[in-house]
């Protein structure tokens, strides 16, 4: 029995068995074979269990996501059964008298350093893929064994160091019921992810991969942020009850799905809701959603081997358009970097990944990249109420050019004879300092803001939004945060365009107070965190909250205004 504190990532509570998603340890000694004999027959049959396995995933995901994502396993099953690449291993182990492991790792990274090094692109695809497959057998020739998230078929609690957003996409709702990871803060991406899944989670444990053992039984307790560890019968039984209550608060929460959104005083904002895929458009309307306020784009370009193609792209924004009917749809475009990499676009590893050759920044030196995306958006425009974003905007420059592409694309449209909308607004996001400071001067030529919290609280603070070590300094309701969101919200104003929040603050029950009292626009949130919100706000009165705006936005530190803003709310 044990109990451990993290973060609490996403709300609810799940009970099941622990599924380690660790990364095998595949080190191994150096020695000579015995018997070459019998080492080509332990490599023979590593390859053969590791391709029964991968035609298993193979199937599961052609199932679940479709053809084109279950290809990259069909690359990695050709891969196993290349004789170019099987038969120097085995002539190593013959020759060299060395242990299956040996050759395998010695060959496969010749080869992966001989493809790595092309010039062209498939053949350093290939390169990952026999990263990829090669692990897999070298962890059945260690007896260890090799987590495969798509594959678990039984009700588990994923329990990882970290998730990338990518495994996190592959996680099954029907049978992960929550997961805990030892890294990560409420603003990493597999915690965003966690929420728009509607599982519950608990990161930045520090050490539940370690403590939680396969098969352990775990309570994730993402209200409170604590996982338990083969807990008691009678914390079995009170967390069950817990699991009842949570039920019962939702049901009264979905009393208001329907409801627009008003303060106890009669002043309406919009609450919406932040995605990832087309897919999570239903949980925004379960959960009484008035519009998407951050449609994270990045997603349509993860989990596969090439860049999603202009019509792949349409289809996406065309669906989620159509779903939401003339709610609004606020698309990003690409914000890739940071910790959302794309692997098949070779993206140089950098010391400050977060600081670095991102989002517009990539947008704008990849043409190629970014006008398909906004040839897409513009064709999709005329199936709903589309607004378009661009991420990590520093300078006015940035916007000024992004923009210019954008219309120039849609020129080149209307040439090819294409409808495109005449009624797109275009906006920024706010998350960097420079652009939160100078808000004023960006009002005059952009359509609306949507003030990026997750990175503007990191930049401003200078604390990582992934390092649990300085989250203390991760500090939302910081005064200096509270000034910055202020300083946009009222360039804004001043110029008649609106501003909106789609950073995890605007969720935060302890922030709503304090934004709707500085006068935000548009809350965009989890979706399931809209209806705990809009019950709230309909308990407080934006008059008195912004009558004490002076006050808050003076304070001298965080627990002051938290203290404040509890009294005023009480
Ligand atoms: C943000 O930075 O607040 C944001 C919404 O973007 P992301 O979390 O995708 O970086
Ligand atoms: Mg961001």
């Amino acid at each position: 029995m044990k109990n451990i504190q993290g973060i609490a990532a996403s709300s609810g509570i799940a009970i099941a068995k622990a599924y380690h998603l660790a990364s095998p340890d595949l080190s191994f000694e150096k020695k000579s074979a015995d018997n070459p004999n019998e080492e080509i027959e332990r490599l023979d049959k590593a390859l053969e269990i590791s391709k029964q396995e991968l035609e298993k995933i193979k199937e599961h995901t052609k199932k679940e996501l479709g053809d084109e994502h279950a290809e990259i396993f069909s690359a990695h099953l050709l891969v196993l059964s290349d004789p170019e690449l099987i038969n120097p291993m085995k002539d190593k182990i013959s020759s060299d008298n060395v242990i299956a492991e040996t050759a395998l790792e010695e060959v496969a990274n010749m080869f992966i350093d001989m493809f790595k090094n092309m010039e062209n692109e498939y053949m350093r695809e290939r390169a990952a893929d026999i990263q990829d497959v090669t692990k897999r057998v070298l962890a059945h020739l260690l007896g260890a064994s090799f987590p495969d998230p798509a594959l678990i078929d039984e009700e588990v609690i994923v329990l990882a160091n970290d998730l990338t957003p990518s495994d996190t996409a592959q996680l099954n709702r029907q049978f992960v019921k929550g997961f805990a990871t030892d890294i990560g803060g409420r603003t990493s991406h597999s915690a965003i992810m966690a929420r728009s899944l509607e599982i519950p989670a608990v990161v930045g444990t520090k050490d539940v991969t370690s403590e939680g053992k396969q098969n352990d039984m775990i309570i994730v307790d993402g209200n409170e942020g604590f996982v338990l560890i083969n807990p008691s019968d009678e914390e079995l039984t009170a967390y069950r009850q817990k699991q009842e209550e949570f039920a019962k608060q939702k049901e009264e929460w979905a009393k208001l799905k329907e409801e627009p959104t008003f303060s106890e005083d009669g002043e309406q904002v919009e609450l919406a809701a932040n995605i990832g895929t087309p897919d999570d458009v239903e949980g925004v309307l379960n959960n009484g959603g008035e519009g998407v306020g951050l449609y994270r784009t990045e997603f349509l370009y993860m989990g596969k081997n090439e860049l999603p193609t202009e019509d792949e792209q349409y289809d996406a924004y065309k669906t989620v358009l159509e779903k939401m009917g003339d709610k609004p749809v606020v698309v990003r475009t690409l914000d890739v970097g940071g910790d959302k990499e794309l692997n098949y676009l070779d993206l140089p590893k950098e010391l400050n990944p977060f600081l670095g050759f991102r989002a517009i920044r990539f947008c704008l030196e990849n043409e190629n990249v970014f006008r398909p995306q906004l040839r897409a958006l513009l064709r999709s425009s005329v199936h709903g109420n589309l607004k378009i974003m661009f991420p990590m905007i520093a300078t006015l420059e940035e916007f000024r050019q992004a923009k210019a592409i954008l219309l120039d694309e849609k020129e080149n449209l209307k040439n090819e004879g294409k409808e495109v909308s005449e009624h797109i607004e275009v906006g920024i996001m706010v998350e960097i300092p420079s652009t939160a400071v100078t808000a004023k001067q960006f009002a005059k030529e952009v359509d609306f803001f949507s003030i990026g919290t997750n990175d503007l609280i990191q930049y401003t603070m200078a604390a990582d939004r992934m390092n649990e070590q300085v989250s203390y300094l991760y500090q939302p309701y910081h005064p200096a945060i509270l000034n910055l969101v202020n300083n946009v919200i009222e360039a804004a104003h001043s110029e008649g365009k609106w501003a909106g929040m789609c950073g995890e603050m605007a969720g935060d029950p302890i922030a709503i107070p304090i934004l709707l009292g500085l006068g935000l626009d548009e809350f965009s949130m989890s979706a399931t965190s809209i209806l705990p919100a809009r019950t709230q706000i309909r308990e407080l009165s934006k008059k008195k909250l912004a009558s004490n705006k002076d006050k808050m936005l003076t304070m001298s530190t965080t627990e002051e205004v938290v203290e404040f803003v509890k009294e005023l709310t009480e």
